[in-house]
């Protein structure tokens, strides 16, 4: 083994050998794979193959499509055959619900360019004649399907063999029986692993240890929320009825998904595999794995999946005439949203992750391909949010990740619906005034860890949700709260942004460093400023304060607490900047509405009149009986208002203060559904999901935040070249026409008049004050003006949109100002 690499892969499974091989295909021919055991020998030999397409998320829709290309390319490529069965992949309905996923994921499909059909029950029957298309009492008929011609399954093991081919034949190494036993940090940066056969050191590494993440993470320091959980499947002898349809020339059935009963089932040598999600399945090895596991299985349970080994025996009679052969039972790596850790790991440089990975065979392709583009290129291609393992903030204790991992494990077949919040771990992390916001009414859901209420409900209405992918029981509720907070004042509670205090002579020059706009030079003075990736997409949003001299407050998105916190601690200086997240030391309410300052009057002392306190300035003060309060003047919702920032052993005290001084206004929360209704009326673009990496602040209309004339900022050229080639995409606010029940939502696809499709939707919502059905998104510029007709799909229907002017509410900002 040689003694330095410019890249040491930890893991020798699919996604190990696939990182490898697309660093190698990216030129970096100095790499070594280190393997414990064999290739393979994790959890890639005994995995079942299946490569299935579908997925809700944008960012793993993509990675799911590039790895099905890449495999059907690998044989001509390495020589090596990879048994990659195209037989499509069939996932049937049984209700409406079910119906509303699919379409909703045909959005998503169509703005990635995933070739899919949405069938009827007559179709079903002539690509799966095995099946019962059902109606009886214990077999719910089928109403309609879901069809990916272009998947199906393929040999793990000789996959990874292929991808091993491709990144032997360009100049990397791999090493067996290899064991990454210790690290530490050399001097110069870099990484010193010490392993079972000596030692190497390395640029950069990248951990793919599958279920020993938790153990290698360790190892470096870092807590990876990644628990295995048990996953089976039962493979079944020689059906009669199969070899018979088979023998009569009828081709391999497409892969069965059943959702509505949680199973899969796929051709095997005229037998079946069928693998269910069963409740029950515990997480395993929350402490690292044992020694004694190695290239090993658990003892099946099949008590535990009778109930789906049931329910597909009703759906496919014929697999009752077959006997059970084998049953698997091996460790899944899950993470607690069900989506792989790919790319940086945080707190250190140059380390990578991709771990994680419960659909490993399906996304190793994908995510070897951005996490390789990620090392060398220093950015990914495409948004990667959804897997960034900064997703994850310290509160992923080992308890929580087990629960979530066992939940998101027997949800995996679920109907994911946009509006869903999971029960399990809850309440973990909350605001001190959770209980008060319970006794009000509150409907919570859960982000990043934290509590946060969506909606609240009237007295008299049950405080739940029913989720849905249309207008549903809050659907009102929430109109009310929106409605109430323009006309009279509401309050929301934003406990969990993300907030840093960044000090000394070098912050604003390095604030200004890092982000487009221009970091504000007087105090008191707030701008909202975009931090950039090289390529001029959007990597973050802060609201920047000066608090004094040489003090400035940077709040962000409560979701991107590590993900920013790390990119700041990353880029500090080495003098002259100090750098400290306060997020759990601070608190922050928005009480916003046209009563907002006779409320606030009550408590301050400090004039609030617009010659006093104009609009996007911010004082520390005194409000109520609590000190060093930052008093901003600014908001989410568009209105007259401020945010409270305040030291967090104040939360109860300023909440009944605020509550009691505006009693006589009729005050009243607003939660988060609110606020979105609010917010898309204003165009007011959210982080992570109308802003984006995919995005530059010029095809987000953010113009106004950008200032090329100051001095170097991250991708500032590329920002000037695309001025010069132009700029390919426009954000729009819209109006959907003809909406009864299910407003946009995001990812929907946008369609000329004549069908072609010219852009996507990243959000959408009902308007609630303004009394339309509205959605922001990005199409062609020519397609960009006020007042354009064009088409959106929304749930399988398209409907008609015009495009509005940017904040259809107030675009005048009457109100701010008022
Ligand atoms: C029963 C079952 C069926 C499945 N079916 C499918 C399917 O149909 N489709 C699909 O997409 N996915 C499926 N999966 C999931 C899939 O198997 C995994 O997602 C995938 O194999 C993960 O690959 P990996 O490379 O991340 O991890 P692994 O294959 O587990 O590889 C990790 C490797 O790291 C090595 N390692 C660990 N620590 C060290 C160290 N310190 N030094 C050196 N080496 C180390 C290990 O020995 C191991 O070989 C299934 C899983 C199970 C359990």
């Amino acid at each position: 083994m040689k003694s330095h690499a410019r890249v040491v892969v930890i893991g020798g499974g699919v996604v190990g050998v696939s990182t490898l091989y697309h660093l190698a295909l990216k030129g970096w021919s100095d790499v070594v794979l280190l393997e414990r055991s064999e290739l393979t020998a994790g959890s890639t030999w005994h995995a079942a193959g299946l490569l299935p397409l579908f997925n809700m998320s944008y960012t793993v829709g993509q990675l799911h499509k590039y790895s099905v290309d890449l495999y059907k390319r690998l044989p001509a490529e390495t020589g090596q055959d990879v048994s990659f069965h195209v037989t499509g992949n069939l996932r049937l309905a049984t209700n409406r619900d079910r119906m509303d996923e699919y379409q909703k994921y045909c959005g998503t499909a169509n703005t990635i360019g995933v070739p899919f059909q949405v069938i009827g029950p007559g179709q079903v029957r002539e690509l799966w004649p095995l099946a019962e298309i059902g109606g009886g009492a214990d077999t719910p008929a089928i109403i309609g399907a879901l069809y990916h011609p272009d998947d199906g399954h393929i040999a793990p093991a000789d996959l990874t063999m292929a991808l091993r081919k491709g990144a032997r034949s360009r100049g990397a190494e791999i090493h067996e029986q290899t064991e990454v036993t210790a690290v530490k940090r050399t001097p110069s940066g870099e990484w010193h692993l010490t392993t079972t056969k000596g030692d190497i050191v390395a640029e950069h590494v990248v951990c793919a240890t599958g279920n020993y993440a938790r153990q290698t993470g360790r190892l470096f320091g870092i807590n990876v929320p990644s628990i295995p959980v048990e996953h089976q499947y039962i493979v079944y002898d020689e059906s009669p009825e199969l070899k018979a349809y088979r023998q009569q020339g009828g081709r391999e059935l497409a892969v069965l998904r059943e959702s509505d009963q949680s199973y899969y089932l796929r051709e095997e040598r005229m037998g079946w595999i069928l693998g269910p999600y069963e409740a029950g399945a515990p997480a395993r090895f929350a402490d690292g794995v044992p020694d004694w596991f190695g290239k090993s299985l658990f003892e099946g349970d099949l008590e535990r999946l009778l109930p789906h080994v049931e329910a597909a025996q009703r759906r496919v009679p014929s697999l009752a005439n077959c006997g059970i052969k084998d049953i698997v039972n091996g460790p899944i790596a899950y993470t607690p949203d069900g989506s792989p850790l790919v790319g940086p790991a945080w707190g250190a440089r140059n380390l990578w992750l991709n771990e994680g990975h419960s659909f490993g065979i399906t996304a190793a392709g994908g995510s070897g391909w951005q996490l390789a583009e990620w090392i060398v290129e220093g950015e990914p291609g495409i948004d990667m949010m959804a897997v960034d393992p900064r997703r994850y903030g310290p509160y992923t204790s080992k308890r929580y990740v087990v629960q979530k991992n066992e939940e998101t494990y027997r949800n995996v077949f679920v109907i994911h619906y946009p509006d869903e919040e999971r029960a399990d771990a809850r309440p973990a992390k909350t605001s001190p005034i959770y209980d008060k916001l319970q006794r009000l009414g509150a409907v919570f859901g859960q982000r990043y860890g934290w509590e946060r209420a969506n909606w609240f409900a009237p007295p008299g209405v049950p405080a739940v949700d029913k989720w849905s992918f249309r207008r549903s029981n809050y659907f009102e509720h929430v109109g009310n709260e929106a409605r109430h907070l323009r006309q009279h004042v509401g309050v929301i509670d934003l406990t969990p942004f993300t907030k840093h205090e960044v000090t000394g002579p070098g912050a604003e020059a390095w604030l200004d460093s890092l982000v487009a706009n221009k970091v504000p030079s007087k105090i008191g003075r707030i701008a909202l400023c975009h931090a950039l990736t090289r390529r001029g997409g959007i990597r973050s949003e802060f609201t920047i304060t000066k608090i004094a001299d040489e003090h400035y407050y940077v709040v962000s998105a409560g979701a991107a607490e590590r993900y920013d916190s790390d990119y700041l601690q990353q880029h500090l200086p080495s003098s002259g900047v100090s750098l400290r997240n306060i997020t759990m030391s601070r608190g922050c309410f928005v009480v916003a509405g046209p009563r907002a300052r006779d409320v606030l009057a009550k408590l301050t002392d400090l004039p609030l009149d617009n010659a006093a306190f104009p609009w996007l300035t911010g004082q520390v003060a005194e409000v109520g009986l609590a000190v060093d309060v930052y008093l901003l003047r600014v908001n989410f919702v568009g209105a007259l208002g401020w945010e409270l920032h305040f030291p967090i052993e104040y939360a109860h005290h300023l909440f009944d203060a605020i509550f009691e001084a505006g009693g006589e206004y009729g005050i009243a929360m607003a939660g988060m559904r609110a606020m979105e209704s609010l917010r898309l009326e204003k165009s007011y673009r959210m982080w992570g999901t109308d802003l984006s990496p995919d995005y530059t602040p010029y095809e987000a209309g953010l113009d106004r935040f950008v200032r090329l004339n100051k001095g170097p900022f991250i991708g500032k050229e590329a920002l000037e070249r695309q001025l010069k080639n132009g700029v390919p995409h426009r954000f729009i606010t819209f109006e959907v026409h003809g909406v009864t029940d299910a407003d946009p939502l995001g990812n929907e696809p946008l369609f000329d008049t004549k069908g072609n499709l010219v852009g996507r939707a990243t959000a959408g919502y009902y308007g609630a004050t303004l009394g339309k059905s509205l959605g922001l998104g990005y199409v062609k510029p020519d397609f960009a003006a006020v007042g354009s007709e064009l088409q959106i799909q929304i749930l399988g229907e398209t409907k008609r949109i015009t495009v509005l002017v940017d904040s259809p509410y107030d675009p005048q900002n009457k109100d701010l100002r008022a």
